[in-house]
């Protein structure tokens, strides 16, 4: 055994690396279609854009205060009371970070000791488990069941230890496409008041909702609002994700650790691109985000189309921009070879569905994300035609 001082931390070796990344590699190296990465190849809607250009002009280049400038702050209070129907104070209620992956570690930092257990539903989002051993956190599963991907009351009771702190919950979620239903939350929020959990929440894909379905914030549910950390962002909404805005909203007590803990890790969100955010929120109106989400429900109806034709079995995702489905007719022992074959046989790339379990529970899945354009994501559904029923 090495005794060198020169080594990883024993937590770099709890933090897996993303596989997503890898298929990525692998679809490039075949000139394939990327359906595995949550890539949005949209156009960024022209007041950010403009926005940005003016903060540049006018000089817009020092840090800003660290939690974000009052104007995008201001902005964000105003979506969350229109939109989401949560009343917070621009002043300290709002802490705008390095896109929701950082708002989000910075609450976990804040928030969480080393040994504490946080309850995650599976399959999950593989930055959830991460950033939650990157702060020694430990994540405790709840398994969500298929088609619709329910879970109940006793099986949260059985996650629960003296340990656990915190559920995280992820709606709309990645990977499922699962819009937790008002009644689901209810549920989630009598178990966090019953048993004195923080319930922090991702809701990055909100305005990414079809059908009859509705977003429903989970501190919207009566009485907890105070132990809710609201997380969400701009980069989907905007197709803005290489510019890291993002923002965690809740009660004063905890977002003033957390602005401090974003100052450590960030200092700031990019200054000239917080304008531009705020701009696009001061200046789209509904007719923007209706738009946003007929466009995706379109391409919903083409990719599960042709998965359908394809032979996979999946339900049909009610928001996000995801299917995880059921490969099993697809050769291999596990997922990742499923996806493998998937990738030399038609040249869509996909994720094996073993990254969104603790166990290998995903083997038989795949995930696959369709914020493509059009012409592409056609290609990707003709390709998986190439696979036969
Ligand atoms: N949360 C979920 C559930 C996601 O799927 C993603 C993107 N893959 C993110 C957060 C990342 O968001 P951001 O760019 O705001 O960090």
């Amino acid at each position: 055994m090495s005794t060198s001082r020169l080594q990883l931390s024993r937590r770099a070796h709890r933090i897996a690396k993303a596989e997503i990344r890898t298929m990525t590699v692998e679809c490039e190296r075949v000139g394939g279609v990327n359906l595995a990465q949550g890539v949005c190849d949209m156009a960024v809607p022209k007041p950010v854009l403009e926005g940005v250009r003016k903060a540049l002009v006018e000089g817009v280049n020092s840090y800003t205060r660290h939690d974000g400038l009052a104007v995008l702050r201001e902005a964000i209070a105003h979506k969350m009371e229109e939109f989401n129907g949560i009343t917070a104070n621009p002043e300290n209620e709002i802490v705008v970070s390095g896109g929701s992956t950082g708002a989000l570690y910075c609450a976990c930092l804040a928030l969480l000791d080393a040994e504490d257990e946080v309850i995650v539903f599976e399959p999950y989002y593989g930055y959830h488990i991460n950033t939650l051993l990157a702060v020694d956190a430990v994540p405790t599963f709840v398994r969500m069941s298929p088609p619709d991907w329910s879970f109940s009351k006793e099986d949260l009771e059985r996650a629960l230890t003296p340990r656990t702190k915190a559920i995280i919950v992820n709606t709309p979620g990645n990977p499922t496409g699962k819009v937790y239903a008002a009644d689901e939350l209810g549920v989630i929020a009598d178990f966090a008041t019953n048993n004195d959990l923080f319930i922090f929440t991702d809701e990055i894909y909100e305005y990414f909702v079809y059908g009859h379905h509705r977003h429903v914030s989970p501190a919207t549910i009566d009485g907890v609002r105070d132990r809710t950390i609201t997380i969400s962002g701009y980069s989907k909404t905007f197709s803005i994700t290489g510019w890291r805005i993002g923002y965690a909203v809740c009660d004063a007590r905890w977002a003033e650790m957390i602005g401090y803990v974003n100052d450590l890790v960030y200092v700031c969100a990019a200054a000239p691109l917080q304008v531009g955010v705020a701009e696009g929120i001061r200046a789209l109106d509904d007719r923007y985000y209706r738009d946003l989400r007929s466009s995706f429900d379109e391409k919903r109806q083409l990719i599960c189309d042709a998965l359908h034709n394809a032979g996979f079995v999946f339900t049909k995702p009610q928001g996000a921009y995801y299917i995880l489905a059921d490969a099993s007719h697809v050769p291999g022992e596990s997922s990742k070879e499923r996806a493998m074959y998937l990738l030399e046989k038609t040249g869509v790339a996909a994720v094996p569905g073993e990254a969104f379990f603790a166990d290998r529970s995903g083997e038989s899945l795949l995930r696959f994300c369709y914020a493509k354009e059009d012409d592409e994501l056609r290609r990707a559904c003709d390709r998986l035609g190439m696979l036969g029923p």
